[in-house]
């Protein structure tokens, strides 16, 4: 079987370089509709100088519209920040969360949006839709739903922990401010039920997929569905490649290795989520005995370098997939 609606769980900067790889693939759904929906995590998101912000949802979108700021690895390329200083002089927002000129205009439509009423969702839509993506991208809730981090000083919202103190403040748990009242956006769930293959995204396994596991509905959706449950190792030969994942990993006691965040998302045999796990070439040594754990697994370069690096990976994903 072909997989041609395929469905992808994704957080930021990972996230979206999956999906672009993935998307030079070029597959169709059977009604000539994009293939691909990505499931987007939503607990970094926050209200910051009277703005709801998305960084992920963000990521996502500018990285597969092409005008994402490569070189610093977030945000708008050619982007200024005379807004952001303004803000800083009045003591509005974080001084040390600049947001982008160009990004702001974004947030500012987003929350005239909201404020209209619309659902994160809708709003979405609209945003999106000056893009061509080729894409569709879903917020895992329509909810609140944010991320903190309880620390020796108390609980920090996700983005003061990771941008502020450089993840360097230990993290002692997570919480999901408003998850127990929070419902899937529409459209997740029966995306996920009617999906050929599901991937998971080389995303931080903690604070992306993790918080979109989290919210009431979609892990049962991944349990229920037909589709293939497949994931891609973000650890890399021990080490998570970019960023700071590996202190979230830490927090909830899972070790900074391929085959530990396998074993953490778990067999789908054994009521976990993953019917096969990519690792690196550099984690082959991992295969044998994550396939005696019920997790069938391949070892492939999972280095995301460039798109067609990234493609790559995502056929084999695919093809695991549709073994
Ligand atoms: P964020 O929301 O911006 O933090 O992005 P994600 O959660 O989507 O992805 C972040 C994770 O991507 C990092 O923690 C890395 O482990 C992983 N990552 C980044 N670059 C690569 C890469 O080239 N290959 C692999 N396998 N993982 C990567
Ligand atoms: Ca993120």
């Amino acid at each position: 079987m072909d997989p041609d609606r395929i469905v992808v769980l994704a957080g930021g900067v990972g996230g979206a370089k999956f999906v672009r790889g993935l998307r030079a693939l070029g597959r169709r759904d059977p009604a000539g509709s994009p293939a691909i929906t990505v499931v987007v995590n939503t607990g970094d998101d926050l209200w910051l100088a009277g703005l709801r912000v998305t960084p992920d949802l963000d990521s996502l979108m500018y990285a597969l519209a092409g005008v994402n700021d490569d070189e610093r690895g977030w945000g708008r390329a050619g982007e200024s920040e005379r807004v952001s200083a303004e803000l800083t002089a009045y003591g509005v927002g974080w001084p040390w969360f600049t947001l982008g000129d160009l990004d702001l205009g974004t947030h500012i439509a987003r929350s005239a949006l909201l404020r209209e009423g619309l659902p994160l969702s809708a709003a979405v839509d609209r945003l999106t839709a000056r893009w061509p993506l080729d894409v569709r991208l879903l917020p895992a809730t329509d909810d609140e739903v944010e991320t903190y981090v309880v620390t020796a000083e108390g609980e920090l919202h996700f983005e003061e922990w990771w941008v502020r103190t450089r993840a360097a403040l230990p993290a002692l748990a997570f919480r999901q401010h408003g998850v127990e009242t929070a419902t899937a956006a529409p459209g997740v769930r029966e995306a996920i039920l009617a999906a050929d293959a599901v991937l998971l995204a080389p995303s931080n396994p903690v604070v992306s997929i993790g918080t979109i596991l989290g919210i009431p509905g979609i892990r049962e959706a991944l349990r229920d569905t037909g589709a293939p449950v497949v994931g891609l190792s973000p650890v890399i030969g021990g080490a998570v490649v970019r960023g700071m994942a590996d202190a979230c990993l830490t927090a909830i006691g899972v070790a900074t290795d391929a085959a530990a965040v396998a074993r953490h998302y778990g067999a789908r045999t054994e009521g976990g989520l993953l019917d096969g796990w990519l690792v690196d070439e550099a984690d082959a040594a991992a295969v044998d005995g994550l396939a005696a754990t019920g997790i069938p697994a391949r070892a492939v370069p999972l280095w995301m370098t460039d798109d067609d690096a990234t493609a790559e990976m995502a056929a084999a994903a695919l093809r695991l997939a549709g073994r």
